[in-house]
């Protein structure tokens, strides 16, 4: 039963924003905390052991891309904060039971290009529904989506062709769970820190994770599945030409860590999209363009979402190989695609 109204309504009053942003992190950060609000984290227990844990993912997250940290710090000067109150963000994990799905493809076609599809769907009640396009000094250009924790990133494509998108999971909460990433972190270290998919997937296997989580890597010669659980990552390729990641393992010896949930949904989603790429697989670039965003659209599975749990809050389609990527800020079936340039490491000149 969808309520139309108040699915629009919630689209209509979501904050979207598109920020360009350069020069180094503190900066990045700092222009951030200036232009948002701190997005509370709400699920703290005792506050010096959750802060005493932030602490040491901190000094993880500094292992992978110390300069991101900067970008904390200047969000929190920009703001006035004490640091501990941006830490939060660099631990944060988010309960299970409320957690949506979201569905990316990877599809390489016969004319060799490397077609990416995404729809990134949450919660209503969340309204931070940013595009960023960010050129860090001495790092990686790229271009990518944030909800409001401060150095996240969704998904987004880099200067190199490198593509990353997250995927939650529903499963058994860990027995322990050691200092490690936040899922959202993981693109924004991958997309400013990698060239390729298999330098992402070596960097996936030398971190920790916080969360249960799925990511699909991609660049124009190859596509990864990432499957993590903390103290766990399952990393594999696709047999066919088309790789399509929701919110469940796939691999065996990851499987048991559902527990009794039901997947069929999240099943079903991946089955209906290879099933399209089975049967009317694109031939070209220029026909998998207009053909990924019927498929975002669709409303039979569905793909495309309109549920208070679940909803779509944004969409993609990116071709790797030629360089081309467009956001649709909102569910795509009531809106368009707006191309955007490719990153490229020449910041933009600012005035
Ligand atoms: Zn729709």
């Amino acid at each position: 039963m969808i309520d139309t109204a108040a699915d629009l309504r919630q689209e209509q009053t979501a904050d979207y924003r598109i920020f360009e942003l350069s020069g180094n992190h503190y900066t990045i950060g700092y222009q951030m905390g200036i232009a948002t609000d701190l997005r509370p984290v709400e699920n703290w227990r005792d506050r010096e052991t959750e802060l005493a844990f932030a602490r040491a993912c901190a000094d993880e997250l500094a292992r992978f891309h110390p300069a991101l940290l900067d970008e904390f710090r200047g969000y929190a000067a920009a703001q006035g904060r004490p640091w501990e109150e941006v830490l939060p963000h660099v631990s944060n994990n988010l309960p299970e039971g409320v957690l949506p799905g979201c569905t990316t493809f990877a599809l390489r076609l016969p004319d060799g290009h490397v077609l990416i599809g995404r729809n990134h769907d949450f919660l209503y009640s969340r309204r931070e529904r940013y595009l960023r396009r960010l050129f860090p000094t001495g790092y990686l250009a790229s271009l990518g989506t944030q909800a409001g924790f401060i150095g996240s990133c969704y998904d987004g494509v880099n200067q190199y062709g490198l593509f990353v998108s997250v995927h939650t999971i529903r499963a058994q909460i860990a027995e322990r769970v050691l200092p490690g990433l936040p899922p959202y972190l993981i693109p924004r270290i991958l997309l400013e820190t990698c060239r390729t998919a298999q330098e992402a997937a070596v960097q996936m296997q030398e971190m920790s994770f916080l969360s249960p989580f799925n990511y699909l890597i991609a660049d124009p010669q190859d596509m990864i599945a990432a499957e993590t659980y903390p103290g766990r990552v399952h990393i594999y390729r696709p047999q066919g030409t088309g790789l399509v990641i929701t919110n469940y393992y796939r691999s065996p010896d990851m499987r048991s860590f559902h527990g009794r949930r039901n997947l069929t949904d999240h099943v079903e989603r991946a089955q209906w999209i290879e099933a399209r790429i089975g049967r009317d697989s694109p031939r070209d670039a220029a026909a998998g363009w207009a053909w990924a965003q019927e498929l975002l659209r669709d409303h039979s599975v569905p793909v495309c979402h309109h549920q208070p749990n679940q909803a779509t809050f944004w969409s993609l389609v990116a071709d790797l190989t030629a360089r081309r990527v467009a956001y649709c800020l909102g569910a795509p079936c009531r809106n368009p695609y707006q191309e955007h340039p490719w990153p490229e490491n020449n910041a933009p000149q600012t005035t």
